[in-house]
């Protein structure tokens, strides 16, 4: 069994992006801004990742603190300017939104070049399409690069995603469809599931269920890509049953340090010109 471990690929990526920001002078170099709206700990802790990420690569970031009571016209007056400065080449707002901000109308005027996270419906219309404009989301991108890192090929292989959330399954679907995969796209509704998922090459699932997946899933050859992340009494864990499908499949990525490792980098190379991408 190969264990699909997303530092590996989350390294090279940063090592990419650190080559590319070291060749331009500092005040050169694409800026990322971050928009957070009150004091949540989790946007914070978001924040302190977001700045620790960004200071090792050598990616400007500056944080837009706006306080609880702010309205939505005035976060709107903000993501203008944001869009308007040459300066920032990405966009990043920390949801959800206090209650009471209309979060559609923030997300839908972030700029779709500066959309790093692909929260404007715009991009997803563009990856639908396979439009180049399109800045691809995170967590399937994800998927992609773990795929392509450790050299599994897409062409005329049969796919199976287990989600079809306009966020991880739908768009992965579409980006795999690209690269001439077979997709089945299942759901909570789709029956006889392990009949289906043991007959592919490669499957991706991402349900939200901890150690959902057994072995009868999967066969020997089958490459297993676990999106979930979930919490139980033993701690992190994914969608799959780990310790029972590892020894059955010819690889798999770990939880943690699977598809989340590596999410967070694609984010803030979203920030960097399209040439890199
Ligand atoms: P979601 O919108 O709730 O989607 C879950 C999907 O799983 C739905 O399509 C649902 O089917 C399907 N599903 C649920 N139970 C099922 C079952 N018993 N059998 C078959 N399909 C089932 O969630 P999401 O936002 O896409 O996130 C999914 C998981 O990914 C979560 O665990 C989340 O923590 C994780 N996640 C990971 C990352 C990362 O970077 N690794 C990023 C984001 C999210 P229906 O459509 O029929 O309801």
């Amino acid at each position: 069994m190969m264990e699909l471990r997303g530092k590996a690929v989350a390294d090279a990526l940063k090592e990419k992006i650190k080559k590319f920001l070291d060749k331009m002078d500092e005040k050169e170099r694409p800026q990322l801004a971050v928009v957070r709206v009150g004091e949540r700990s989790d946007d914070l802790a978001y924040e302190r990742m977001v700045m620790k990420n960004c200071a090792a690569l050598g990616l400007p970031v500056r944080v837009e603190a706006m306080n609880e009571q702010v309205t939505t016209d005035e976060i709107l007056e903000l993501i203008d300017a944001l869009n308007g400065d040459d300066a920032v080449r990405g966009i990043l707002v920390f949801r959800p939104l206090p209650v009471g901000i209309d979060e559609q109308a923030v997300i839908e005027a972030v700029s779709v070049e500066k959309d790093v996270d692909c929260m404007n419906p715009q991009n997803l219309q563009y990856v639908m399409v396979s439009d180049e404009r399109a800045i691809p989301p995170c967590t399937p991108e994800a998927v992609m690069r773990i795929l392509s890192y450790y050299g599994f090929s897409l062409e005329g292989k049969n796919v199976v995603i287990v989600n079809r959330s306009g966020v991880i399954g739908r768009p992965l679907s579409i980006m795999m469809l690209e690269q001439n995969a077979t997709v089945t796209v299942c759901h909570s509704r789709t029956k006889n599931l392990a009949r289906i998922t043991s007959q592919a090459d490669i499957v991706v699932v991402g349900v939200g269920r901890p150690r959902f997946f057994g072995a009868e899933y999967f066969n020997e050859n089958s490459i297993v890509i676990d999106i979930g992340i979930n919490f139980d009494e033993r701690g992190a864990c994914g969608d799959v049953d780990y310790d029972a499908v590892a020894p059955a499949v010819r690889a798999i990525t770990p939880v943690p340090g699977g598809v989340g490792t590596v999410t967070s980098t694609v984010l803030l190379s979203h920030v960097l010109p399209e040439a890199f991408l």
